[in-house]
């Protein structure tokens, strides 16, 4: 009956027994080596290339942010810098077991301590020395337990190789002692539709075999749980199982009133299993995350066909493309080129792309031309547009260009509280709320240490959301949300009382959304709007909302 806190990923509920995952392997001793340098030399190069080719040969068994996550494992584990300090303490003396030990335990010290997204990367190195240290020793690497049934999956912080490989038909669930929400292991739970919950820091109390609830929805792992529990657990994951073999319906109210589901989308390979998934057209196509790794700008032609691709998978529907957001947390070489102490307020979005207009303008050039293939209604908008100016510009430059509707994303409060004058100059406004809030409450989205201010249910958010809702409305301008906030079903069932007519999130959160929304007419959703509007904080308006929602 008690109930362990962590941070929910999705919404889902399971209930089934504990399995712990098998413990590290024990640090090795500190001990001169006996063998010489050169025949430890040849141990640690062969178990390091071992070890890399097993990761790229998992990171082909599997597709999507898995077996990127994988890759980029492959490639740490040959990081040339790490094999500099691998084998400046083998020709010190040590034996390879040592060497690897200590240097990857060095290298996990400075990323933990420069934080944010880098110290989140800290267990993907453990993973990496663990694998090492197993094939050095000849013992299996440390992994997932096979009980022989189904079970919920307890560990410290699973490394990404085990979560991409989970077998779904056992792990009813996935509990972690480390991590946040943007830790690998979140981001692949998410992408999996894997139920789990990450930071329970209490976790470590959890024993083999007994049972629990995991619920993402309330972060909640509930022990030793009451009939009465379980059922309520039972039915509602039977609901959400029921949601999702559903034949997908174009997202709407109890009363009929439409709210259009669309999907968040990063490369055109994404499209088929957004279509699948019943998404009536793409809110957000984030076109920066298809040249992240790229120092020159794209080509035209590069380009075209990416789009090209894009708009042939959603035919007579809305797709909706931002141009290049480059700067903070996706810095762009070819755009982002000056340091600066406070990237999230410096030359970023928009303003980057003003400061080399040519890329906007081949990127423009590039959106038309993939438009005038195609049979999709393409509709382009740009980032973080703080002013009228910027707003009128953005536009005045999509219609030279040939593209028929053009719009902006409101992610500066400036924006949101003069919605109505930028709207004036624009067709449409898209509310990123995953900025907005980073802008409205100062708390940087990439921060562990001020994540809890990062929530799109302040209050604060929440107006900012309903006037620019109000000024598409007075405007007949329409007004979507494309930041996390659209797929917390309750928070879009807020969003939709607020005014907002589509909302745009990552495909695997369409069915719990349209599902949410289906519970509530417009008259419901704008009395649960109101009772979170009138909060005082954050967790206050996501009570009152649940309240209201009965
Ligand atoms: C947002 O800021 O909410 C948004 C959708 O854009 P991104 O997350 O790509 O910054
Ligand atoms: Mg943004």
């Amino acid at each position: 009956m008690a109930a362990l806190r962590g941070v929910g990923i999705g919404q889902g509920v399971a209930t089934g027994p504990v399995q712990r995952m098998s413990e590290a392997l024990p640090a090795p001793e500190q001990a001169p080596s006996t063998a010489g340098a050169a025949a430890e030399r040849v141990r640690v190069q062969e178990a390091i290339s071992h070890v890399a080719a097993d990761l790229t040969r998992r990171a082909g068994a599997v597709d999507g942010a898995a077996a990127e996550v994988l890759e980029a494992q492959a490639m740490i584990a040959e990081d040339p810098t790490l094999a500099d300090e691998v084998e400046e303490r083998i020709a010190a003396g040590s034996t390879a077991e040592w060497a690897v030990h200590d240097a990857f335990a060095g290298f996990r010290a400075s990323l933990e301590a420069v934080g944010g997204y880098l110290g989140e990367r800290a267990a993907d190195l453990d993973d990496i020395a663990q694998r090492v240290l197993a094939r050095l020793r000849g013992v299996p690497a440390p992994g997932v337990p096979d009980p022989g049934h189904p079970f919920v999956l307890v560990a410290r912080d699973l490394a990404p190789a085990d979560t991409a490989l989970l077998d779904l038909d056992k792990v009813l669930a996935l509990v972690t002692t480390d991590g946040g929400p943007t830790s690998h292991t979140a981001i692949l739970a998410r992408e999996k539709g894997i139920i789990a919950l990450v930071g329970v820091g209490d976790a470590t109390v959890l024993t083999d075999g007994e049972t629990v609830i995991v619920d993402a929805a309330s972060g909640t792992v509930t022990t030793e749980p009451t009939a009465e529990e379980l059922e309520r657990a039972a039915a509602r994951a039977a609901e959400r199982r029921a949601a999702d073999d559903a034949p997908p319906s174009p997202g709407a109210l109890a009363d009929g009133t439409p709210v259009a589901l669309l999907a968040n989308l990063g490369k055109p390979g994404d499209a088929a299993d957004a279509v699948a998934r019943g998404a009536e057209g793409v809110g957000l196509f984030r076109t920066e995350f298809l040249f992240l790794s790229a120092t020159h700008a794209p080509t035209v032609s590069q380009q075209r066909e990416a789009y090209r691709e894009l708009l042939s998978a959603f035919a007579g529907r809305k797709v909706v493309v931002r141009v290049l957001d480059a700067g903070a947390d996706k810095p762009l070489p070819f755009l982002n080129d000056a340091h600066e102490e406070n990237p999230a307020l410096g030359l970023r979005g928009l303003r980057a792309l003003r400061a080399s207009e040519d890329i906007l303008r081949e990127q423009l050039t590039a959106l038309a031309e993939a438009d005038a293939e195609t049979e999709a209604d393409l509709w382009v908008m740009a980032p973080m547009v703080a002013t009228v100016e910027e707003t009128a510009y953005f536009t005045a430059l999509a219609r030279e260009h040939g593209l028929r509707t053009a719009g902006i994303m409101v992610e500066v409060p400036a924006s949101a509280l003069l919605a109505e004058r930028l709207l004036a100059h624009a067709d449409f406004a898209s509310i990123g709320t995953n900025d907005l809030t980073q802008y409205t409450m100062a708390a940087d989205r990439l921060l562990g240490s001020v994540a809890s201010f990062q929530d799109p249910w302040h209050p604060a958010v929440l107006r900012l959301v309903a006037e620019v809702a109000r000024a598409g409305g007075a405007l007949g301008k329409p007004v979507g949300v494309c930041g996390e906030a659209a797929a917390d079903p309750l928070l879009a069932v807020v969003l939709a009382g607020l005014g907002v007519g589509s909302l745009s999130m990552a495909p695997a959160a369409l069915a719990d959304v349209r599902h949410a929304l289906a519970a509530h007419t417009l008259d419901d959703a704008r009395r649960i709007a109101a009772a979170a509007l009138d909060a005082d904080d954050a967790a206050a308006a996501r009570a009152a909302a649940l309240d209201a929602a009965g």
